[in-house]
């Protein structure tokens, strides 16, 4: 039997998650969208208590806490570069999403603009990539073409890769299936069916599971994390969207991680130390440490 926990033990495990001496990764957020929606309403809007006296800035200076900013476009870089290289346990990644394909460059002219950055900025990895069938960005055709451009540059630097995907099943699964990625990576928020969770294993990804894994009606979502081994799971919050449970129509922040893996304890049916430890291994064995500019 799964362990069931009422919600004022989940917000016990919340307040104790900065003593209990355990290691959280948050292997997915967007610090920029945080700050933009300011730190002030954050923290108004996730109020708890304890979460009013903790600022994000502490929370990523923690030692009990690691985690990766995620990039979405090509000329995001510099900023967030800025703004976190002080944080020693903060990666950062660079890419650019499917979304992008709305905008006026064209897809060569970005990635002229993204390759400039990453000379200038160093990064751990090459993301958030992929496709979305969902917004329609695009066309199909363009998303397609984009997202083998960052492959191919992922490949060339020789840099992992953070994928993307929704509603994109069979496309995703025919690209991944015509490809090596030689240095592997992260399969981000994972909410496809188990068939690809399967193929994103086959090729050596790792798999990341967000606080959609609280929401009821996933189950299916639930089974799919069940199949995947301990040393191939990661942990996210894709911060600021998509809170976990009993925060969901507020915004995230990277505080709400040990929600996360308390969901993925039970469903695992073994402690939230192993977790814990399963997944900063995971997440070091993937990235080394956070690169930062020779001074
Ligand atoms: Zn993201």
């Amino acid at each position: 039997m799964s362990k069931k926990y009422t919600k004022e033990k989940r917000l016990q495990i919340l307040e104790n998650s900065t003593v209990n001496n355990l290691l959280y990764t948050d292997t997915h957020f967007h610090y920029s969208s945080m700050i933009q929606i300011s730190k002030k309403n954050i923290e108004e809007q996730t109020s708890e208590e304890w979460l009013e006296k903790k600022s994000i800035e502490n929370l990523l200076n923690s030692c009990n806490f690691q985690g990766m900013d995620i990039g979405t476009n090509c000329d995001d870089l510099e900023l967030r570069y800025r703004a976190l290289e002080k944080y020693t346990n903060i990666h950062l990644s660079a890419g650019i999403g499917p979304w992008a394909t709305d905008r006026e460059e064209s897809i060569q002219e970005q990635n002229t603009i993204l390759r400039n950055n990453i000379n200038k900025y160093p990064v751990s990895a090459i993301g958030e990539i992929g496709l979305d069938n969902y917004w329609h960005y695009g066309t199909v055709k363009l998303q397609e073409e984009l997202f083998n451009t960052q492959l191919d540059l992922a490949e060339e630097l020789d840099l992992p890769i953070i994928i993307h995907s929704r509603d994109a099943d069979s496309q995703m699964i025919d690209i991944l299936k015509n490809r090596e990625i030689k240095k592997g990576g992260i399969f981000h928020c994972f909410s496809s069916n188990i068939e690809l969770a399967k193929v994103a294993l086959e090729k050596g990804l790792l798999i990341s599971f967000a606080g959609t894994i609280t929401y009821n009606k996933n189950q299916e979502l639930r089974d799919t994390l069940a199949i995947v081994p301990l040393n191939r799971l990661l942990l996210e919050t894709d911060s600021p969207y998509l809170p976990p449970e009993p925060y969901r129509g507020k915004h995230n922040s990277p505080s709400l991680i040990p929600l996360v893996y308390l969901k993925a304890s039970e469903i695992n049916k073994c402690s939230i130390e192993l977790i814990s430890k399963a997944v900063s291994m995971n997440f070091l064995n993937l990235l080394g440490n956070p690169k930062r500019l020779e001074k």
